[in-house]
């Protein structure tokens, strides 16, 4: 008796709640059932017995790899969340996306950010154009790097705040500004108007999607659709 009730503190304490424990090859019961039904709608053509088996571990497998998470077919709190994330899969999102509230004249929507560096975010598309940018600018000798992308309606309502203050550089209206839309980026590295990297920019930023949008701030770019994503 003891031993039985010292196993299940244990697995209750391995993971958030009691209903997602984490589960591997040999994992019996409901929460297996539960986690083979997921799969199953997310397409993998596995049946729902109760028992993780090979199929279901090569299952699992596929989907964490899927999700930019370890492959190593152990269902722990992060291969549960990306599994409860929505109805629709969505293979090929990058590791460390998100979902966020972003905000458009004003009008909040939700929308997937991904990490671009330096612990800064841009809305997927404009992400994978920024990271295209920046390794051909790289190539050619310039280090571009994030500065400011995404922001949240707190951080855009310190950047204004400052603005108002006089402390700050010029930020648009919470709810209005395109880093809201994770589709501004403000980029380090270029230095002023007229340097290598500005006049690379000029001549390459199109390829991508991007365009220097805000007069005096040579370092505020936008994302405005088409380059390679
Ligand atoms: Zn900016």
């Amino acid at each position: 008796m003891t031993t039985v009730s010292a196993t299940r503190t244990q697995a209750t304490s391995l993971s958030a709640t009691s209903s997602q424990p984490t589960l591997r090859n040999g994992s019996k019961g409901a929460a297996v059932t539960q986690l083979q039904n997921l799969l199953r709608n997310k397409g993998y053509n596995i049946s729902a017995d109760g028992d993780f088996g090979p199929k279901t571990e090569a299952a699992v497998k596929k989907f964490q790899s899927s999700k930019g998470l370890v492959a190593d077919g152990v269902v722990g709190p992060k291969t549960w969340a990306a599994l409860k994330g929505g109805a629709v899969s969505n293979p090929g999102t990058p590791a460390g996306s998100k979902q966020v509230t972003a905000y458009v004249q004003g009008k909040p929507s939700t929308i997937t950010v991904v990490p671009v560096g330096n612990g800064k975010y841009m809305r997927a598309d404009a992400a994978k154009n920024f990271m295209a940018m920046q390794k051909a600018a790289k190539a050619a000798g310039i280090n571009l790097t994030a500065t400011s992308g995404f922001r949240s309606m707190e951080e855009q309502k310190v950047l204004y705040q400052k603005y108002l203050n006089g402390t700050g550089n010029l930020a648009a209206k919470p709810g209005y500004s395109n880093h809201q839309n994770g589709i501004s980026m403000d980029i380090g590295g270029i230095g002023g108007y007229n340097t290598k990297a500005y006049n690379w920019l000029k001549n390459n930023a199109a390829k991508y999607g991007f365009k220097n949008d805000v007069a005096g701030e040579h370092w505020h770019w936008t994302y405005k659709g088409g380059g390679v994503a």
